[in-house]
């Protein structure tokens, strides 16, 4: 059954938690349900958990769609780790100690979804998901179900076929290794305690603002231009980490833009360097 929702709060669909709702949102129990929607979709964007993505509540975009963490079971074989694209990474720690597996712990302690992982290609402490996946199940527009193998995903640094088709993951099999349940989920802390001593992860953020720009450091760029703890009302760049924007408590859409341009403008006159979000705003 396919869940139908109006006016929903904003809060409720990303991590940065801005002011305002959106009219509708979908979210998708089976895999039938997404074949039904395609036949006769409105115009909509394909949502994870929201950690990349800020959505202004004037957006023209009609519908927000999501799969259900419970679309297809979670199973592993031979260390082959089968999960849902709806999937949040607090239950993939989880999954990763019953089956005893290793290898996706770096994502710990990030609000995210396996779905959304894969279409940015998620990476960081040196590892990325293209690293893992091994194939991904994906209803195309036409609502065709296919598995893609990971050669014809085209992840690269926060990229993928995603990017440019509008296919809907589904699930995917990630190629891990066994390991002690134990030294898994010590793994899994050890990562989160590093995360936050670098980054405001208690805070409500969407992640990167910016993409790094070749031989740069995005967070460096927007210190250097003074930003760092910079605040409009209640949007503020970290003054913990320059590539970080926090929500303090009710940061609305015109907040963040206005920040956004006034960095890049002045990145682009100090240093000659062009800032590419990373952050999807749908507006
Ligand atoms: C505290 C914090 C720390 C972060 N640290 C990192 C980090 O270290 N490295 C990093 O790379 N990112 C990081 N991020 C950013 C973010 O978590 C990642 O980009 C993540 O991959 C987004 O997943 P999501 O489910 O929230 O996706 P969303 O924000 O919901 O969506 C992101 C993109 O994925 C697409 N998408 C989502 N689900 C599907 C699906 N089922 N099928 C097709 N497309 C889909 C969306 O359409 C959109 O284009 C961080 C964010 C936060 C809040």
């Amino acid at each position: 059954m396919t869940i139908v929702r109006h006016n929903v709060p904003i809060s409720e669909l990303t991590s940065f938690k801005n002011q305002g709702q959106v009219k509708q949102v979908v979210t998708f129990e089976t895999v039938s349900d997404i074949q039904s929607f395609l036949k006769d979709a409105p115009e909509y964007f394909i949502l994870g958990r929201g950690s990349n993505t800020v959505i202004d509540p004037a957006t023209s975009m009609p519908c927000f769609a999501q799969v259900s963490p419970a679309i297809t079971p979670a199973t592993c074989n031979k260390n082959r780790l089968q999960v849902s694209a709806g999937t949040p990474v607090n239950k993939l720690m989880t999954l990763l100690q019953e089956f005893g597996v290793s290898g996706l712990e770096f994502c710990a302690g990030v609000p995210a979804s396996v779905g959304g992982m894969i279409a940015m290609n998620f990476g960081c402490f040196g590892h990325w998901m293209a690293d893992f996946v091994e194939k991904v199940r994906v209803i195309t527009e036409t609502g065709d179900d296919r598995w893609i193998s990971v050669s014809e995903l085209e992840l690269g640094y926060r990229t993928s076929i995603f990017h440019s088709k509008k296919w809907i993951i589904v699930e995917a099999i990630f190629n891990l290794v066994a390991d002690d349940p134990v030294t898994i989920k010590k793994r899994s802390h050890d990562f989160v305690r590093t995360r936050s001593e670098k980054q405001p992860l208690r805070d409500k953020t969407f992640g990167s603002i910016f993409k790094n720009p070749a031989g740069h450091f995005a967070a460096q760029l927007i210190q250097s231009a003074g930003y760092k703890g910079y605040q409009i009302g209640d949007t503020q760049i970290s003054d913990r980490h320059a590539n970080f924007m926090i929500n303090k408590g009710s940061a609305t859409f015109e907040e963040i833009l206005d920040i956004l341009e006034k960095i890049q403008h002045d990145v682009t006159a100090k240093h000659q360097i062009d800032l590419e979000l990373e952050v999807k705003l749908i507006s």
